[in-house]
């Protein structure tokens, strides 16, 4: 069995990450050129090189001199640059202690012979020569400057954001911005939610009205609830509705490396809110700043304390006259610091929470908007089929089943498709094609059969709607079970039977292999869990009766240490080993009385792999298995 897990979407990606990869690529582009270019420049001044034909000896020359074959020598340095009458040209070396002509004359040929050709010696500048010594070290030298010129430019660029770092990075949406304008239409269900923050809206649409008579508006708004609920989207709806300036932040951004950073960041966010009043300031996850202060010991994180104290001072400085509305959303409103509940802060909450069927409905319908669906897809079932899921579960539902369309190349979406792309969002995609040994094959045959006896057996655990064992997310296999009306409010009772339901794949596993595999370790958090809570929280014990048992908030010296006392602590471990137990004995009974129909089950499944609620149910009749009328015991809604 696996619960539904939702993923926690994360919210907009950061372009600038990308970035410092470019500029190095960048860099490394601009040396190959630099490097390119000093090389075309190298080989241009060694051009005359090329042009030396042969290496005609002294004697040869001496003699082409005196047959007055040359017209021009040219000294310089050590080169000597020859240019006969037929325009060819040779250049040879001399020694750098004799001259050229005193060489020449040793070879015979007079001065007066010498004078008749045109003989240069160009002095070659000091700076040349040098220059030409020394330039092929330079060559390196130059190329590892460039690199570093620009990489400290990188790193100036840096610095400027340093500089820069105070100026809030909050997201702006200006009430003109057609496109991203959001408004309480396109929030589906969450009535409640809406209804009370109309009043923020009308505030903010006509704050003359309130202030003439006198009344206070609250400057603070938090809204709490499970991720994917529509948080950000109800806040972005207040200023779309009201049409003011949005500006939103993550509280993390105000947890920066510099102590400080936060703080000034927070200033400066007010700061321009005010400026562009009426407005609202938007300030997402707001636990990743304001969470209980004073838990650790030697003074816990100052650059996140100095951002919440910073919110707290802007807040308390604003003035009616101000016209802004801080709105802060978090999933952990249990957390948060009580400075920040207190009267003239976020001293409102408005509570979203997951949308019941109703309001699944009406999601999707906003989410299908659109997109081309086919006759007879029914969004009635699938708001059934998906208790639990959020907002955000619910739009994903609409694009996977939309991508799967695709996929098979068709045109619309169908029905079947809304319903694979739901157990794709609930547990991740199938893996059809992951290699898993017959052997393994049937452990798992058996812990999904003994999941599904259980919880069509068990008087108050909820009908199964399907039965699998293709691999899907990190589930070898899954028993879909879900209650085909909502509830609110569950009882001692159906916890009893969700934890023996749980214990089913373990239990089998045991009873047909007499062995246990690592299958069933998801199970075994679940049940522990909702057996700890069923004794600490919800009060379901007698012994220990009505009463919540909280673990200490302190971290540090004394973590974890337990408010109450040792036997309690003692009585709590009794208590949830009892449940388990109690849970683990009827389980093993009711599976040991039914193997037969669970035999035939798993040879069943062995085969198609997936059954349905209908063939499954018509299986376990034919087999003995009397099931229980969920509907007659499930009270009302
Ligand atoms: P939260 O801030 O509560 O985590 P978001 O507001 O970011 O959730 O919602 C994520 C996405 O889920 C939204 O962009 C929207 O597309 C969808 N969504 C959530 N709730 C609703 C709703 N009530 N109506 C329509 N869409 C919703
Ligand atoms: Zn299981
Ligand atoms: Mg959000």
């Amino acid at each position: 069995m696996k619960k539904p897990q939702k993923t926690k979407r994360k919210g907009k990606t950061k372009t600038k990450k990308e970035k410092p990869i470019i500029n190095l690529i960048r860099i490394f582009l601009w040396s190959v050129v630099a490097f390119g270019i000093l090389i075309l420049v190298f080989s241009e001044t060694e051009k005359n090189k090329e042009r030396i034909l042969e290496n005609p000896s002294i004697s040869k020359i001496a003699e082409s001199i005196q047959n007055g074959e040359i017209e021009k020598i040219i000294v310089k340095g050590v080169d000597v640059n020859i240019i006969y009458k037929d325009t060819t040209e040779v250049i040879v070396r001399k020694s750098a202690s004799s001259d050229f002509d005193e060489t020449l004359s040793r070879f015979g040929v007079t001065p007066e012979v010498i004078s008749s050709v045109d003989y240069r010696v160009e002095r070659e500048t000091g700076f040349a020569h040098w220059v030409k010594l020394v330039l092929p070290f330079l060559f390196p030298i130059f190329i590892l400057l460039v690199f570093i010129w620009f990489i400290t430019r990188q790193a100036k660029g840096v610095g400027m954001q340093a500089f820069n770092f105070g100026k809030s990075k909050a997201r702006f949406i200006s009430p003109d911005d057609k496109e991203k304008r959001i408004t309480f239409a396109d929030v589906a269900g969450a009535d409640e939610a809406k209804e009370e923050l109309v009043e923020f809206v009308d505030f903010l649409k006509a704050p003359e009205k309130y202030f003439k008579i006198g009344a206070k508006i609250p400057k603070g708004i938090i809204l709490t609830g499970p991720p994917g609920t529509g948080k950000t989207l109800l806040a972005r709806a207040v200023s779309g509705e009201a049409s003011v300036p949005f500006f939103s932040i993550a509280a993390s951004e105000f947890v920066e490396m510099f102590v400080g950073v936060g703080a000034s960041r927070v200033r400066d966010l007010f700061a321009v809110a005010k400026k562009h009043s009426p407005s609202i300031i938007f300030i997402d996850e707001i636990d990743a700043v304001g969470r209980t202060r004073g838990g650790g010991m030697g003074g816990g994180n100052d650059e996140r304390e100095q951002a919440l104290n910073q919110i707290l001072v802007e807040m308390d400085g604003f003035e009616q006259k101000d016209k802004v509305i801080v709105i802060a959303a978090t999933n952990r409103s249990d957390i948060l610091d009580r400075a920040l509940l207190r009267p003239g802060r976020f001293d409102r909450k408005v509570v979203v929470i997951n949308p019941d069927i109703k309001g699944r409905k009406k999601i999707l319908e906003v989410h299908a908007r659109g997109k081309k669906f086919e006759e007879g897809v029914d969004f009635d079932v699938i708001a059934r089929r998906t208790p639990g899921l959020s907002g955000a579960d619910l739009e994903s539902v609409i694009n996977e089943a939309a991508i799967l369309a695709v996929r098979k190349n068709r045109e619309r979406v169908s029905q079947q498709d809304l319903l694979n792309s739901i157990e794709k969002v609930l547990m991740g995609p199938e893996r059809k094609s992951s290699v898993i040994t017959a052997e393994e094959k049937k452990v798992i045959a058996y812990h999904e059969a003994g999941h599904a006896l259980l919880g069509s057996v068990l008087s108050y655990s909820d009908p199964v709607q399907k039965i699998t064992i293709v691999p899907r997310g990190v589930a070898g296999g899954y028993v879909l079970s879900m209650p085909d009306k909502e509830r609110k409010l569950k009882t001692k009772q159906e916890y009893i039977d969700n934890i023996t339901m749980a214990l089913g794949g373990y239990v089998a596993e045991e009873l047909v292999f007499g062995d246990i595999s690592t299958g069933p370790s998801s199970d075994l958090d679940t049940v522990s869990d909702i057996a700890l809570s069923m004794v600490t929280k919800w009060g379901m014990t007698k012994s220990i009766g009505p009463l919540v048992l909280r673990r200490s908030q302190f971290v540090g010296f004394g973590a974890g240490r337990e408010i109450h006392s040792e036997e309690m602590e003692k009585l709590i471990d009794k208590e949830v080993n009892k449940i388990i137990n109690d849970c683990y004995k009827n389980a093993k009974k009711i599976l040991k009385g039914h193997r037969k129909a669970m035999d035939v089950l798993v040879k069943t499944l062995l085969e198609v792999e997936t059954l349905e609620r209908e063939e499954y149910e018509k299986l376990l009749k034919e087999n003995g298995v009397v099931l229980k009328n969920h509907h007659d015991i499930h009270h009302k809604e």
